[in-house]
């Protein structure tokens, strides 16, 4: 029998259990690609599988965990040989299919994009769902017509993973950052990230005006609910505002006054169903527009066996930036 670390996921009695074991090879689902998997990351969904807080998880047993770097061990693939290193992120990965939490995975060649040249899988991580999101969304707003110098462009859950990268890609850039964030001790940390301006996230609580003072020419939300509300009606004209997360509530108590009277654009990211030719073009960029130097201020390193106590701390907000995890 051939075994290997993994964090699984069971349930008895409409009852969750979480714990590390040896998992059994042959237990791996169908897959066309296996990959020795070297490092894996922390994102809030993980948070959400991992707690059972929300219904992540669609079979079990399931190894959590919705993104990996590895290396190729087998393959019978066209794209991908022995010793290729590769990037997977999303397509239902530690949700339907069995995920990242573990020294193995076996997984669709399609769904695998190629490591980066100049990244190292851990960098890769580093980044995770949470950076190639924050990624997917300057891009959004790039194709939307966003340039330096148009303005301010808002960032909400700066202090989270989504938020850091987003801050970190946008400065590098040449964007003028604003970060809004509920921890003001990170003021600091968002600076060097790039912010030029800090405020707090208080500013966007409140109920939400159908139009309000102009303030920001674009925005990257990681929030939703009230705050995509308010981030919305405080969008310049013809503006855009790039909606990737829920970290505040799945509503939207919002009118339809930004859009018909400021021409204001709602843009939705999805970085787990996002057709592969976008997500290769987002690594590239990752590659060049993300500094390395950013990218290791803004991450902190965990071992599988600290997963399911950091996935608790994630949904609370405690996490600041991005949290690799070394799988071996
Ligand atoms: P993090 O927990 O790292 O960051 C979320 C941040 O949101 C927190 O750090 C906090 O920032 C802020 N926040 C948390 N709770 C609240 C609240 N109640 N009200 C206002 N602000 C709040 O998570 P990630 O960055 O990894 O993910 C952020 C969101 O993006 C999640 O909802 C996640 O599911 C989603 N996501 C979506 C993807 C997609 O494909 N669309 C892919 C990846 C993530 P601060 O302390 O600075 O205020």
């Amino acid at each position: 029998m051939a075994t290997f670390k993994a964090i699984v996921i069971e349930k008895a009695d409409k009852a969750q259990t979480v714990g590390l074991k040896d998992f059994d090879e042959k237990d791996l689902m169908d897959g066309d690609v296996t990959v020795a998997v070297e490092w894996s990351t922390l994102n809030y969904k993980d948070g959400l599988a991992i707690t059972g807080k929300a219904p992540v998880v669609r079979r079990f047993p399931m190894i959590p965990g919705i993104d990996f770097a590895g290396t190729v061990e087998s393959s019978s693939h066209p794209d991908w040989k022995p010793g290729d290193k590769v990037i997977l992120n999303g397509w239902g990965t530690g949700e339907t299919h069995l995920g990242a939490y573990a020294e193995k995975a076996r997984v669709k060649g399609q769904w695998l994009v190629r490591l980066p040249a100049k990244m190292s899988p851990r960098d890769a991580m580093a980044v995770g769902t949470a950076g190639y999101t924050a990624m997917l969304a300057v891009m959004a707003l790039e194709r939307h017509g966003l340039k330096p110098g148009a303005g301010p462009v808002l960032v909400t859950g700066a202090a989270g993973g989504v938020g850091s990268v987003a801050v970190a890609i946008l400065s590098k850039l040449g964007h003028q950052v604003t970060a809004s964030t509920g921890r003001p001790g990170e003021a600091g940390y968002l600076k060097d990230l790039g912010a030029s301006e800090i405020i707090d996230r208080a500013e966007l609580s409140g109920a939400p005006k159908p139009l309000a003072k102009e303030r920001w020419a674009a925005a990257i939300d990681s929030v939703g609910s009230t705050t995509l509300a308010n981030v919305l009606s405080m969008t310049k004209y013809g503006g855009a505002v790039a909606a990737c997360g829920l970290a505040g509530g799945m509503d939207l108590p919002s009118s339809v006054a930004p859009f018909i009277l400021r021409a204001v654009s709602l843009l939705g990211i999805d970085s787990v169903q996002c057709p592969l030719k976008m997500r290769v073009a987002a690594w590239e960029r990752l590659d060049s527009d993300l500094d390395r130097g950013k990218l290791e201020q803004l991450t902190s390193q965990i071992g599988l066996a600290e997963v399911t106590t950091a996935a608790g701390s994630i949904l609370e907000g405690r996490v600041r930036g991005r949290i690799v995890v070394k799988i071996r």
